[in-house]
């Protein structure tokens, strides 16, 4: 462990996880999901399945506050889908069911000038949904719990609108189409995002799969760091981005563009994460979704975040959005694992001063 200074006196989950976003001193390391942890387990018990919870409001709330209620996260985040504005600019969305994610089908245009936003976007009822649910969320946890919110980034709503495969040619064949492409869509960002901070969102993830199996570290320097630096300056609050997979090689890029934090994968070695960012950006991840808590038992769940907390992490998620088959005692081992190793620290701090 550095010398990292811990609060003694105990904090609420919305204030932990401000401060910690921020980087000011904690009583302990915050749990919380910038992504969805969403489960079937966790449908079934307040009756909130896929693909409604999707699409409408009541049953997006009460499956989101699981978060806090039943797993014991310091933060709610109701929107579980990446598809809400790809929705609300008409592309073909598959919603799928309680098993599976919905997602974009086929494409919506071939070029820049055919992308267009409607004036009445955060009129559209996939939008509204998000809106609606995130000011009831504040209305009954609001001091309590952190709310987050969740604006897709451009070069995400690029893979939606042109389709992944034509969006990832483009940059190839036509980079300057793919820049007007992200200068048109970046607008959606940042509307829906103020949108949710005036519902009573406390905190923004800004996923944005600039994702190292797909693109190399140039592509985020090229494309997106400067438009991910506007972005910062534009949507009034805090910001974390989103980007899967292994990503150290743009973690100089990232930390370049004023976000107070980035959820980061397994793939990325934690210490060397944290060098790498200089305290300029927090962290906040990196407990692996596909063999840990998806396979595995609690005990290595326990183990993981462990490590994760030793290594000086002080935001701990699972990686990505969780498996919707995710066992509930492996996610309930999270938050679990961090109070026990805040009480057996303070413990030795207590033992130390006798
Ligand atoms: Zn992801």
């Amino acid at each position: 462990m550095t010398g990292r200074q811990w609060l003694s006196h105990p904090m609420r989950p919305r204030e932990r996880v401000l401060a910690a976003l921020a980087g000011r001193p904690i009583d302990r390391p915050a749990v919380i999901c910038p992504t969805s942890i969403a489960t079937e387990a966790l449908m079934d018990q307040v009756d909130a399945p896929f693909p409604q919870a999707h699409r409408e409001a009541e049953l997006m709330t009460r499956l989101a506050e699981t978060a806090y209620t039943h797993i014991g996260f310091d933060s709610i985040m109701p929107v579980f889908s990446i598809v809400q504005e790809s929705a609300a600019l008409g592309c073909e969305v598959e919603w799928a069911d309680k098993t599976n994610w919905p997602t974009c089908t086929g494409s919506l245009a071939r070029c820049a000038d055919e992308i267009r936003i409607p004036d009445d976007v955060l009129n559209k009822p996939d939008i509204l949904c998000v809106l609606e649910s995130i000011a009831e969320l504040k209305r009954r946890w609001g001091d309590e719990v952190a709310i987050i919110g969740k604006t897709m980034g451009p070069w995400t709503l690029g893979y939606h609108v042109f389709g992944t495969q034509r969006f990832l040619l483009m940059t190839v064949d036509d980079p300057d189409e793919v820049k007007r492409s992200l200068e048109v869509l970046k607008e959606l960002t940042v509307l829906f995002g103020i949108a949710q901070i005036e519902a009573g969102a406390d905190v923004l993830t800004l996923p944005d799969h600039a994702t190292g199996d797909l693109v190399r570290a140039a592509y985020y320097r090229d494309f997106l760091q400067d438009i991910h630096t506007e972005l910062v300056g534009r949507i009034p609050c805090p910001l974390i981005l989103h980007i899967c997979g292994a990503t150290e090689d743009r973690m100089p890029y990232i930390r370049e563009t004023g976000f107070d934090a980035f959820h980061f994968d397994s793939k990325n070695d934690v210490r060397r994460s944290l060098e790498v960012m200089q305290g300029k950006c927090q962290l906040v991840g990196n407990i692996n979704n596909p063999q840990t808590l998806f396979c595995a038992t609690a005990d290595s769940v326990r183990e993981e975040v462990r490590q994760a907390l030793d290594a000086g992490l002080t935001m701990v998620a699972p990686e990505c959005a969780l498996p919707l088959a995710c066992p509930m005692e492996n996610l309930k081992a999270i938050p679990e694992t961090i109070r026990q190793w805040s009480i057996e620290r303070q413990g030795a701090i207590v033992e130390k001063s006798n």
